[in-house]
């Protein structure tokens, strides 16, 4: 068993392949015939950025991935000189950006047996960018390994994934999440068990709810508004009170980490790096950031509505499961909230809530697709009512 691979939950049979893999490339020979490029998929929050940066540390370690030296503690940071974490923070990865990042991958690797390049959102690669990442897949330096991480196989250009060892990570479940919580986030088994079942099998989803009280208030806020909502008013005010709390969602992921940057960036230029007399480049760096950071807000505020629609969804589930008569058996997503789901699932036809579930579905879909949200969530919410 590779120490490194201890924190990975409910994903055993691809923590074979990768200990297999890990094992062989360290061998004397082993390190020839290792495959260059692997492509991770999985649901979001199954964690595949975190098994690939696990998976690197392990190729970079000396020892298969002990978690306990110098190359492992750096690579798990993200900050071991032979590995590179590439994260989109925008909406998609330009051809510029790859034609840098390949690069600096065909560098000889400086500690260690190999060089790895994490790619983790290959999905929003645009097209031009993709062919640049291609050809260098093709020919990859002799020791660049490339991991690259999307949703699902369909996301990635067909000429990539062919060139790529797949590794399909799979939701992990209910239970194994409320185990991880219990473990790592001091809470109770109530609350660990509620936010893994809200979670829906993602875990840095689960996470946020365990740590923000206010944001599982926002969520019951939510789900409340959809299970009573009856006039367009509420459907137009409800839109706009959406946007509102997945702003609010985003901000708070975002301030903490911008802070850090922030402050790391002020290092790196020397103190008062903006001021008179400062390094020529210090303000565009800092605009730079502040773009990037913008950027990411934009797109944690579309994840952070997309997860709200998902909350919908999962309380007219909830209503289905009563009106199918399984409530018994069968735990509600929302068990919290059962007096509005049984009041709900008193007062509709299953029908009608299985219709209203997969307009949820198809917006869900068109947000994919750049569509204004606050329009789209209005056209959803005027459909929707009770
Ligand atoms: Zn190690």
């Amino acid at each position: 068993m590779t120490p490194l691979f201890g924190e990975i939950i409910g994903q055993e049979r691809a923590i074979h392949i990768l200990e297999r893999a890990v094992s062989a490339a360290h061998t004397r020979d082993g390190s020839q015939s290792m495959v260059q490029s692997w492509l991770f998929t999985g649901p979001p929050g199954s964690g595949r950025s975190h098994v690939a940066l696990a998976f690197a540390a392990a190729l970079l370690c000396g020892a298969d991935g002990c978690d306990c030296c110098q190359s492992c503690h750096l690579a798990k940071r993200g900050s071991h000189p032979d590995l590179e974490v590439i994260r989109t923070e925008g909406l998609s990865l330009k051809i510029d950006e790859v034609r840098e990042i390949i690069s600096r991958a065909s560098w000889e690797p400086s500690s260690s047996a190999f060089r790895v390049v994490i790619i983790e959102d290959a999905e929003r690669l645009t097209e031009s960018a993709a062919n640049a990442l291609l050809k260098a897949i093709e020919e990859p330096g002799a020791r660049t390994i490339w991991l690259l991480c999307a949703p699902t196989v369909e996301d990635v250009l067909p000429t990539i994934r062919s060139r790529c060892r797949q590794v399909a990570l799979v939701t992990p479940s209910t239970s194994a999440i409320t185990q991880l919580l219990v473990r790592e986030e001091e809470v109770t088994k109530e609350i660990a068990a509620f936010a893994a079942r809200a979670s829906q099998g993602n875990i840095g989803r689960a996470r946020f709810l365990v740590r923000e009280p206010e944001s599982r208030a926002r969520r019951d806020e939510i789900i409340k508004f959809a299970l009573e909502l009856h006039d367009v008013a509420g459907a137009m005010s409800g839109a706009a009170r959406l946007m509102e709390i997945a702003a609010l969602e985003a901000a708070s992921e975002a301030s903490e980490r911008d802070e850090i940057e922030r402050e790391e960036l002020a290092i790196a230029l020397g103190a008062g790096g903006t001021g008179k007399g400062a390094p020529s480049g210090s303000s565009k760096a800092l605009k730079d950031l502040e773009k990037e950071q913008k950027s990411r807000v934009t797109r944690a505020t579309r994840d952070s509505i997309d997860r709200a629609l998902l909350d919908i969804a999962s309380a007219y589930r909830d209503v289905l499961s009563i009106q199918m008569g399984a409530s018994d058996s069968l735990e509600l997503i929302n068990g919290h909230l059962r007096i509005d789901i049984e009041k709900r699932a008193a007062s509709s036809d299953s029908e009608g809530v299985m219709k209203r579930w997969e307009e949820i579905m198809a917006t869900r879909r068109a947000l994919k697709f750049n569509v204004a949200p606050l329009l789209a969530l209005e056209a959803l919410f005027l459909k929707v009512r009770f």
